[in-house]
């Protein structure tokens, strides 16, 4: 059976990413029924929208989304396309893995960590006040009000951090089925709960309370800043992380710097009616037409999403595949070269082309 998919190919890199991830994903035999659509600023200079209406709608009827980047243009009023999206699907959980393969050049190897990150909560969720506004000179004196005690100038920005029960329950609970599902051994939450009590205090708890469903599972809490250090001096203890929206931001940028930088992180977006599987880089706009950068976290989005459609034995070969490519490091791109201006680098298509002939050579 041909799953059906909506395929958005982005802009800057992203026609080029997706054109070579497409076809990597083909080539596992796996059968696709691609709807193609566009959104970002390519689409944005014609419709005047970067995201338009038959985006969504695809979605709504093929449930499952495999995006290229997008950039998020400034100036113009749009918010992130990316963020629209997920928002838009209420797709609440980040999944996003951070492996090791031989080959790539860092200085840790055996990681095998999956950063999960809450996606719709907290500083996150876009509540601002701006300085010196009338609402928010308002809500200063509203604070100062409530809590006499309170350090606040009247000339202070704010952001509001919301942190609930059902987002964190809902979100937990998906982080514990992950691990029953995939046999991790144990869960870290992580946050800062002895500051802010009220946002993080009931982040940890709702998480401790999902923990006791899931006795199979080590559960344990960490504070954020000592996660930082612990991931830098041993990221090898650590198996799956489950962070509020903000912390799951910054540390996954970290544990993608651990196991070789941007080019090979993917991310999944999952909400209880669909999913959207991306690369965790952007756009790369420098980059655009050079058939120059490196496939690899668009074309491992790509093997979550065949784990998601239930297409495992893919995605174990793809996996293979990509692994192989990597650790030979002949038809690898410039980011995977120890001298970034090794002249035997080859293209993001030619990347594509080596992973499609171990596939092939599988099969
Ligand atoms: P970026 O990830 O696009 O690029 C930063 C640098 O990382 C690049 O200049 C390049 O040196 C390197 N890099 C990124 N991807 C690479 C790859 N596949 N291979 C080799 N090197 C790679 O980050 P940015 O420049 O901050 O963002 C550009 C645009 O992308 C912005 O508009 C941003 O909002 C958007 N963005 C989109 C997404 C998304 O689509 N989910 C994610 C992050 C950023």
């Amino acid at each position: 059976m041909a799953h059906n998919v909506t395929l958005i190919r982005g802009d800057g890199v992203g026609p080029e990413l997706m054109e070579a991830a497409r076809r990597v994903l083909e080539a596992t035999g796996v059968q696709f029924n691609w709807d193609v659509q566009d959104a970002g600023v390519d689409v944005m200079e014609k419709t005047g929208t970067p995201l338009p209406d038959a985006v969504l709608d695809s979605i709504r009827k093929t449930h499952v989304a495999y995006k290229a980047p997008i950039t998020t243009p400034i100036g113009t009023g749009f918010r992130s396309v990316n963020v629209a999206i997920r928002k838009e699907f209420d797709q609440y959980a980040n999944v996003r893995p951070a492996k090791s393969y031989p080959g790539v050049r860092s200085k840790y190897q055996n990681i095998d960590l999956v950063m999960l990150r809450e996606n719709t909560e907290d500083l996150y969720a876009g509540i601002e006040f701006e300085k010196g506004k009338p609402e928010t000179i308002e809500l200063i004196g509203w604070i100062r009000g409530k809590q006499p005690k309170a350090k606040i100038w009247d000339d202070a920005g704010i952001s509001i951090k919301p942190i609930s029960v059902t987002g964190t329950k809902r979100f937990a609970k998906f982080g514990f089925e992950y691990a029953r599902k995939w046999k991790r051994k144990k869960i870290t939450a992580v946050a800062k709960a002895n500051i802010m009590k009220y946002t993080d205090g009931l982040y940890y708890e709702v998480c401790r309370e999902v923990a006791r469903g899931y006795p199979e599972i080590q559960y344990e809490e960490m504070l954020v800043d000592n996660m930082c250090m612990q991931l830098v001096q041993k990221p090898e203890l650590y198996d799956v992380l489950l962070c509020p929206n903000l912390y799951g931001d910054i540390l996954s940028d970290l544990c993608a710097g651990l196991v070789g930088g941007l080019g090979v992180g993917p991310g999944a977006n999952i909400g209880d009616n669909s999913a959207m599987f991306e690369a965790v880089h952007g756009s790369a706009p420098k980059y655009k037409g050079q058939n120059k950068v490196n496939p690899t976290a668009l074309i491992l989005a790509g093997k979550l999403m065949l784990e998601y459609l239930g297409e495992a034995d893919a995605a174990k070969r793809l996996e293979q595949a990509v692994a192989a490519v990597i650790a030979e490091g002949k038809s690898v791109t410039y980011d995977m070269k120890a001298d970034r201006n090794d002249p035997t680098a080859v293209g993001t298509s030619q990347m594509a082309d080596a992973m499609i002939e171990k596939l092939k050579a599988k099969s």
